[in-house]
């Protein structure tokens, strides 16, 4: 990804750097060749060039960008778990994904870790993103998900003879799981996404206290997948299963959602950073009635809201960290609406806007593994910027509506809000 020349100065707004730290009034925000060479008062802020790009935030806030910890780019409206893989053909599935990632930049998300996707299209999203063809955020790419024989992923009645190839590894003990982390290492993805337990969704036969793989099969996925320096991480709802997870030396923990004290220890000694991806289970609750949700997997929401809630507050608490992001893509859940998981978090969980701003920037990118890139606005990061027309700090809410983004930057390129220009024609072709 190309990265800005020159000098590019942001003043005239409060700063809030990703680190956690109480925001900077009055700030100024320096960027040189991409990257940031100051961030501080305003007062403090070295000479500059008289050359110098101004970019002026009315007042408003200068934060990192923001970084989606549980992205599905390739999930398009999905109404039904059996959307997820025979609605559409891979050729459609690409062309939707990219539209994805654009409107996930759009909304403010520099960068993004995908938590699963069909077929093998992280990893080419990211390339095309990396190569400036289209836009999106800084992908950390999954790919096809791994999934016990009768387990939450593995719903098509034998007689269909409908395959599951594009979405999900259908195992039967640990040479199975060895031979889909092996096929994923070839696939060149960074993270493998597994299934240790069900979900709401699926309350007969796999719900959200049911396991959907063996610890044996667990432990394979992660030798093979540390082997090759590929991270794991997994759908962890039921108590087991997230206990599992965190023994067999999960990178990750999707959901987290029913924590005891031990599997919270678990957590803590490693410092395993959890995506509680909670909103999704409020718009289930919501809008599920009318997407014709039975009032059983209503039910199982709401009982994994309230679960996942109180995990999220006790995992913060003890000083564990939290990334954000979740399962848009749905219905009731479309893509576009990423910020109503900050909004959720501070309006419901009980989380300050700052705390919950530290959890979507600074630990975002922490779970990717580059934290020493971005996630912050500090000296010598990448210039991943979002200015925002108004006090986020006031209300967190300013951060779902992109009508309010001055500047969404990437690598001090301003690449969407109001002063983007229309993204360049490409002009770079392959021999
Ligand atoms: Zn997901």
């Amino acid at each position: 990804m190309k990265i800005a020349q020159g000098t590019t100065l942001i003043t005239n707004g409060q700063l809030i750097d990703g680190t956690g730290k109480a925001p900077t009034p009055d700030a100024s925000l320096v960027i040189r060749d991409g990257r940031i060479v100051y961030a501080g008062p305003a007062a403090g802020a070295p000479a500059l060039p008289p050359d110098t790009e101004r970019i002026d935030a009315r007042g408003g806030t200068i934060l990192p960008g923001l970084v989606e910890a549980h992205f599905h780019a390739t999930y398009f409206n999905i109404a039904a778990l059996e959307d997820l893989d025979i609605k559409y053909p891979v050729e459609y599935v690409s062309l939707l994904s990219s539209v994805n990632t654009r409107l996930a930049l759009e909304c403010g998300y520099t960068a993004a870790r995908s938590g699963g996707c069909l077929f093998n299209v992280d990893v080419w999203l990211r390339k095309a993103i990396e190569e400036d063809l289209i836009a999106g955020p800084r992908l950390a790419t999954s790919g096809r998900e791994i999934c016990s024989a009768g387990g939450l992923m593995d719903w098509n009645p034998e007689f269909r003879k409908i395959g599951m190839e594009g979405l999900v590894f259908i195992i039967n003990g640990v040479e199975d799981a060895r031979k889909a982390v092996r096929a994923l290492v070839k696939d060149g993805i960074e993270w493998v996404k597994t299934y240790p337990t069900g979900d709401a969704a699926s309350p007969d036969l796999n719900d959200h206290h049911t396991l959907c793989m063996t610890f044996e099969e667990m432990n394979a996925v992660v030798a093979t997948a540390h082997n090759h320096k590929l991270k794991v991480t997994g759908h962890c709802r039921a108590t087991q299963g997230i206990k599992n997870a965190l023994r067999a030396g999960y990178d990750t923990i999707e959901h987290g959602t029913f924590m005891d004290d031990e599997a919270l220890d678990l957590l803590l000694e490693r410092d395993v950073p959890c995506i509680p991806a909670l909103y999704f289970e409020k718009a289930s609750i919501e809008r599920g009635p009318e997407f014709g949700l039975p009032q059983q997997v209503i039910n199982g929401h709401q009982e994994t809201l309230d679960g996942g809630a109180e995990s999220a507050r006790r995992i913060l608490r003890a000083g564990g960290r939290l990334g954000m992001g979740g399962d848009y893509g749905f219905g009731w859940n479309p893509h576009g609406d990423y910020a109503k998981e900050l909004t959720f978090f501070v309006k419901h969980v009980g989380l300050t806007p700052l705390e919950v701003i530290t959890c979507a920037t600074k630990t975002g990118a922490e779970i990717m593994g580059r934290g020493h890139e971005f996630g912050t606005l500090e000296p010598g990061k990448l210039a991943d910027v979002l200015v925002v027309d108004g006090d986020v700090m006031a209300d967190i809410a300013l951060l779902e509506d992109r009508k309010k983004f001055i500047a969404v930057m990437q690598g001090g390129v301003i690449k969407a809000g109001q002063l983007a220009k229309p993204f360049p024609t490409v002009v770079k072709r392959e021999k």
